[in-house]
């Protein structure tokens, strides 16, 4: 793959909240691949296993570089952001603290793991595979300033585990260029991110985005992955936004392949997954998950 346009990071092509008003750093045409220098979530801080955690300044957490403009991209377009490719570093770091996340700990401390052949080197001989995603990725509100902390409608604190190599995700546009930013990157994270960090590590991320006109009808942000397709939805209770994810995909059958409500429902009850994402963010996240394979056999009803 070719690489159109590169996005170094650094003070000036970083940023801590998706807005409008944040000056794009790069610009890229529809079709374009594009290569991300991501800092971890931690901006680097942590220098080696045991580090103080005291050091640790939280002011300077989940940096995101960009924003990418991206020329034609108008407001009510979808953004379509293919991701080819993620390479990590050698290691990843995290932190924990009483009062982080939904697990009681003592204290609170920093670690450092090496990554090996596409293993995390965790505590007991535990050799963990890595399954390189992007915790933050997302697209400029039309209006307001949004940290770069939550996740929402468009986009930004996602830490959804699916959302990694070969993966596309749908982004919402509501500025004109759309600006596109990401970051905190991961080695590896499970449903729910219980102890409020994944393995962080920085990373060089390789995506080709394209402009889509006419799709209102899908319900971004969409992940689609090799097997499945997956809505999304924030809140801060997680009743609510398990609610919405499954109504956005309910929604999304009727509309983009011809199901009644009634068999749009029966279906998302038999075979469509209902995932949390991360409880752990100022909103947290769910998924609904449904085969892909199913849609290729549904045949679009005639009438
Ligand atoms: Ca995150
Ligand atoms: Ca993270």
């Amino acid at each position: 793959m070719s690489v159109q346009r590169e996005v170094r990071y650094g003070a000036q092509t970083s940023h801590f909240a998706f807005d409008r008003n944040v000056t794009p750093v790069a610009q890229a045409n529809s079709g374009d691949t594009v290569l991300f220098h991501c800092q971890d979530c931690y901006d680097g801080q942590i220098t080696h296993d045991g580090m103080d955690f005291a050091r640790l300044d939280v002011t300077r957490t989940n940096p995101v570089t960009g924003p990418l403009y991206v020329t034609g991209a108008e407001p009510g377009d979808v953004l379509k952001v293919e991701i080819q490719r993620i390479e990590i570093a050698d290691y990843g770091v995290m932190c924990v603290k009483d009062g982080w996340g939904i697990c009681t700990v003592e204290g609170s401390h920093c670690r450092r793991f090496p990554i090996r052949d596409g293993k995390i080197l965790f505590d007991g001989g535990l050799k963990l595979p890595v399954r390189p995603m992007i915790g933050v990725i997302g697209t400029a509100p039309a209006t307001g300033t949004i940290s770069t902390q939550t996740p929402g409608e468009h986009g930004g604190n996602m830490d959804i585990c699916e959302l990694g190599e070969g993966c596309t995700i749908y982004l919402p546009v509501a500025v004109s260029g759309a600006l596109l930013s990401m970051g905190d990157i991961h080695g590896v994270q499970g449903d729910g991110e219980s102890a409020s960090c994944a393995m962080e590590t920085s990373g060089r991320v390789t995506v080709r985005v394209t402009v889509q006109k006419d799709a209102m009808d899908l319900p971004t942000p969409m992940i689609e992955t090799d097997r499945a397709y997956c809505t999304t939805a924030a809140d801060a209770s997680l009743d609510v936004c398990s609610v919405a994810a499954a109504r956005k995909m309910h929604r999304w059958l009727m509309s983009r392949w011809d199901m009644t409500d009634t068999q749009a429902a029966m279906l998302l009850s038999l075979q469509g997954n209902l995932r949390i994402s991360q409880v752990v963010n100022p909103r947290k996240g769910c998924m609904m998950e449904l085969k892909k394979e199913l849609l290729a056999q549904w045949k679009i009803s005639q009438t």
